[in-house]
């Protein structure tokens, strides 16, 4: 299981970049990350649908709060702070080209 040994909000570029255990670096966009919030409200009960996107344009991401040692929350501007997301999900959701090809 990936492991991130850093978490920074990079709030000039609005991104987060996540450095993991094995070297990897991830740079997340703050929309991209608040889009594929796995909470129930946000994906729904459709189990058709693998990956909900949902658009919060004016997304603020107010703070980020680790979750036991397997998972971080982020809280964000319009009050939704429900969302768990585990270092395993948040590595699969890794923007950067490297991992789109695998
Ligand atoms: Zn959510
Ligand atoms: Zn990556």
């Amino acid at each position: 299981m990936a492991f991130p040994v850093e978490i920074n909000h990079v709030k000039a570029q609005g991104i987060v970049r996540i450095t993991w255990d094995d070297g990897h670096v991830g740079e997340y966009p703050k929309m991209y990350i608040r889009g594929y919030c796995p909470c129930a409200l946000c994906q729904g009960h459709d189990s058709a649908v693998e990956k909900r996107f949902v658009e919060v344009p004016d997304a603020g991401l107010v703070a980020i709060e680790p979750v036991g040692n397997y998972a971080v929350s982020f809280r964000w501007s319009d009050g939704h702070a429900t969302g768990i997301y585990t270092f395993d999900y948040l590595r699969s959701l890794c923007p950067c080209g490297e991992c789109e090809k695998s």
